[in-house]
């Protein structure tokens, strides 16, 4: 469980608030991050706080800047910086998937902050669209087509976590499976067909069957 920065006091699951000293915590990031000169001309807008926001420099080399807000640490990333971002802080996906932290994090109440309401986008001030972060992640986040994508502070947090634990590879595997369990059911539906043909023989329904099995191997 993380503490409060400022007075100790152990911070409830997923907030970044402190109960105690009201003092909003940074979890995003482990290292301090470097403030660089703004990026864009127009003002950006902290959806939750009203205020501009200020340019960051992520990589800690100058290649990546994003928007942050210094009240609430919310961030906005252009579109397309986010996977740069992913990319380039090397969270790549494990080979199997880690059922038990997955579940642990998709089940987490988050986020505690906030209410759950559109808020507008930093750039066209338009609502955003809310959406599932990889489907099942257990986070939302804030879109707009045009711009870019807004994570209140500690969705980051999660996301990379998630990631780490394998919940891509876990939610590829239920997909799978599905059209598994779909297949299945045409291949047995064929067999049907084929056996209600007046000449037809198990020969044939055999070989329906393994053609049908060769088409799924090529679709996976
Ligand atoms: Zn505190
Ligand atoms: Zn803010
Ligand atoms: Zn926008």
């Amino acid at each position: 469980m993380a503490n409060c920065k400022n007075c100790g006091a152990p911070l409830i699951r997923k907030t970044t608030v402190c109960g105690y000293c009201q003092t909003v915590n940074d979890v995003d990031f482990r290292r301090p991050v470097t403030i660089a000169p703004p990026e864009h001309q127009e003002q950006r807008i902290c959806p939750r706080c009203s205020c501009s926001l200020l340019t960051i420099d992520i990589s800690g080399s100058g290649t990546l800047h994003i928007e942050r807000c210094g009240h609430c640490f919310g961030i906005f990333f252009d579109s397309g910086e986010l996977e740069s971002f992913l990319n380039a802080a090397k969270v790549s996906e494990t080979a199997s998937a880690d059922y038990h932290r997955i579940t642990a994090l998709v089940n987490e109440n988050f986020h505690r902050d906030y209410p759950v309401c559109y808020i507008k986008c930093p750039v066209c001030k338009q609502l955003m669209n809310r959406v599932n972060y990889g489907r099942k992640s257990g986070v939302v986040i804030n879109k707009c087509a045009a711009h870019g994508i807004w994570l209140d502070s500690g969705v980051l947090h999660h996301i990379v976590n998630w990631i780490d634990a394998g919940g891509p590879v876990l939610e590829r595997e239920q997909k799978t499976n599905h059209l598994e369990q779909d297949t299945e059911y045409q291949i047995w539906k064929m067999k049907q067909k084929t056996d209600s043909w007046t000449h037809a023989n198990d020969t044939d329904g055999q070989s329906l069957i393994t053609i049908a099995k060769a088409i799924f191997k090529l679709l996976r």
